[in-house]
């Protein structure tokens, strides 16, 4: 019974309005109901239009990958999607589609149901997709990555277009990285010292089941324990080669919900909005920052 419970609670979120208000003082929340622009319904001619009056291109980035036996395959897709279609509605930026067939590392590959391309692959691919926008005439890029194996492919593939264009500015965000544990902790929402963060996580899964309430199974995972804190904080990459003995997923499940997913969601598209408004707002000054 206790498992019907979760995902009764689960789906009870549904019930919520959309977009509860930020907890700590952020926003108010955004106008849901603003549709964004997107690459695919401009129509003939419309996209030189399009181009000239915003100038800002959002690419967002997913995966399909074994996420645990409680989420859908799609599940970085979903997230960053619906993240993507917030933060071109609030920007004014033409939102192109999600790209999901993209690289997992070793470790998910081996679950049934990951897809992965190889890593030079996806560089290559990723480039020429940045070179189709820039030759557009986009010379803002933003990238919105919601899966941690484009990190290294993104950035490469950014590398290349940013050198061929020499006026262009491409932008890579993870939306994970507007949550990070110690914040995350002061939220109380995850009691494990990652703050919720792990593949298929609480964390993961609650933002899942703010877009998709009706894809996420809480009672096909139980909780696992506390991952090892291996640096007290700061981040690192670590890869393993096999998953031999790993169920795909960590964390304490039993604390995902759809109501913590769009806390959440909406601390990460505030911070990624407020990210964008600053770097349009100074463009003109010299250097990366
Ligand atoms: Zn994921």
């Amino acid at each position: 019974m206790a498992h019907i419970r979760r995902r009764d609670l689960l789906l009870a979120g549904l019930a919520l309005p959309a977009m509860a208000g930020v907890i700590d003082g952020g926003t108010a929340g955004s106008d849901t109901s603003a549709k964004p622009k997107r690459f695919e319904d401009t129509v003939g001619f419309e996209v030189a239009d399009l181009m000239s009056r915003s100038g800002l291109a959002i690419l967002p980035l997913g995966s399909l990958e074994f996420h645990g036996p409680h989420n859908p395959l799609g599940s970085d897709s979903i997230i960053i999607s619906g993240i993507a279609e917030r933060v071109a509605a609030r920007t004014s930026g033409l939102l192109f589609p999600t790209i999901s067939f993209t690289q997992c590392p070793a470790h998910t590959a081996q679950f049934r149901g990951t897809l992965s391309l190889r890593p030079e692959v996806m560089t290559v691919y990723f480039a020429d997709v940045l070179r189709n926008i820039a030759h557009l005439g986009f010379r803002k890029i933003l990238i919105l990555n919601g899966h941690d194996g484009n990190v290294g492919p993104g950035r490469g593939a950014i590398a290349q277009v940013a050198d061929e264009n020499k006026d262009a500015a491409l932008l890579f965000v993870s939306w994970w990285e507007f949550l990070p544990s110690e914040m995350m902790k002061t939220l109380r929402m995850f009691h494990q010292a990652n703050g919720g963060h792990g593949h298929g996580g609480p964390l993961e899964t609650s933002a899942v089941a703010a877009f998709r309430p009706e894809l996420v199974h809480l009672d096909q995972a139980g909780d696992l324990p506390e991952p090892p804190d291996l640096s007290g904080g700061p981040p690192y990459f670590l890869q393993k080669s096999t998953a031999a003995g790993w169920p795909g997923y960590s964390g304490k499940i039993s604390e995902a919900s759809a109501e913590k997913g769009r806390k959440i969601v909406q601390i990460s598209e505030d911070g990624i909005v407020k990210l964008v408004e600053n770097w349009l707002q100074h463009d003109e000054v010299p250097g990366s920052w």
